[in-house]
């Protein structure tokens, strides 16, 4: 196929900057997309900066993608020309390990191929991901896109969507559930907006006052600033679970100690350190878990997609040119953007 434009770092010092290649030639079970937009998530930063010390460059970051099939394999049978779809974090799997044989690729025990900076299982090339005109992945790692939700705020559901609509899943989110969700990032507010619609009532805690507003707009029934221990002891002993979506070192017993017996706190945000160990008595009095959880298998990111066209649920976003992404990654890293940037590729295609 023709030249594919791309935005790739070439070391962890340098910003993004444009990069062409050429993407594999169609196999029989593959589908080529035009990309139209790619949410930018922590992990492009983490990996174009090599902050995870895996980085092999150039990185071509980017894997929160929605476009429109351009062509299709000899044997693709679930997708045509024309049809909206969507690429998450993973393109493949080995697909015959007890974890992907249930579906639950994300868990593949022999390592699931990432969109970027992994390896294609048959001819070892590294893969390059969304920041991009156009991508070719097997139909079996395509998502389909309801077509009534803007395909922008889309982007962002397969990744930041499907990290806490699975959870929240496996933990029985729902009518009579009390719920809570730490931080109001891009991946708390997907898990405020999800929580709602799936039927809990829904508790966000966030050191910020400034943040109030916001959060009962997107669907919060209360707001609990978690610094403040008086508004905490209000909660003791009342959740069913609470999601923790916060990627900095903090204390967890303060959000232990507001489940009920059996409830579960569930980690998604990652810290560069860890935070300390609670205290066991915490968990041991009231049988109380700790847990944590990783994106969604292909068939409940689909089910997840599905839930949000029915629900008309897409993430708020702040759209940029991919000119911009340098500046939108110092941003990101202030929590500067309400609540994730998007990639116009249509901007690469000037
Ligand atoms: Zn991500
Ligand atoms: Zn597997």
């Amino acid at each position: 196929m023709n030249i594919t434009h791309a935005y790739a770092a070439h070391d962890a010092k340098s910003a993004l900057v444009p990069f062409d290649y050429t993407p594999r030639v169609l196999r029989d079970h593959d589908v080529q997309i035009n990309v139209l937009f790619c949410g930018v998530c922590h992990s492009d930063l983490h990996q174009a900066r090599n902050e995870w010390s895996n980085t092999i460059f150039p990185v071509v970051p980017g894997h929160e993608i929605v476009g429109r099939v351009s062509a299709v394999g000899n044997h693709v049978s679930r997708y045509q020309v024309g049809d909206l779809v969507g690429v998450g974090c993973m393109v493949d799997s080995c697909r015959s390990c007890p974890s992907c044989e249930e579906g639950l690729e994300q868990y593949c025990e022999n390592g699931f191929t990432g969109t970027y900076n992994g390896q294609d299982r048959q001819t070892g090339a590294i893969t390059y991901g969304g920041y991009s005109t156009a991508m070719v992945v097997d139909q079996d790692f395509v998502l389909r896109v309801p077509e009534n939700l803007d395909p922008a705020g889309v982007a962002p559901l397969l990744c930041a969507g499907i990290t806490t609509y699975s959870p929240l899943r496996q933990w029985g989110a729902g009518p009579g559930k009390k719920v809570g969700i730490v931080g109001l990032g891009g991946l708390g507010h997907m898990g405020v907006k999800l929580a709602r619609a799936m039927g809990a009532h829904v508790v966000l805690f966030t050191t910020s006052q400034s943040k109030v507003e916001d959060a009962k707009r997107l669907g919060a029934h209360e707001v609990v600033i978690s610094r403040n221990p008086e508004e905490m002891a209000q909660h003791t002993n009342s959740f069913d679970f609470i999601l923790n979506t916060v990627a900095a070192q903090h204390d967890l017993n303060p959000f232990l100690n507001l489940l009920h017996r059996d409830g579960t706190l569930t980690l998604v945000g990652a810290p560069e350190h860890d935070h300390p160990s609670p205290q066991v008595f915490n968990l041991i009095m009231k049988r109380r878990r700790i847990a944590g959880s990783l994106i969604g298998g292909i068939a409940e990111t689909q089910e997840m997609l599905d839930f949000c066209g029915q629900h008309g649920i897409t993430s708020d976003i702040e759209l940029i040119p991919m000119q911009q992404i340098n500046q939108a990654y110092e941003r990101m890293l202030k929590s500067d953007v309400k609540y994730r940037f998007v990639v116009d590729i249509n901007s690469l295609r000037a």
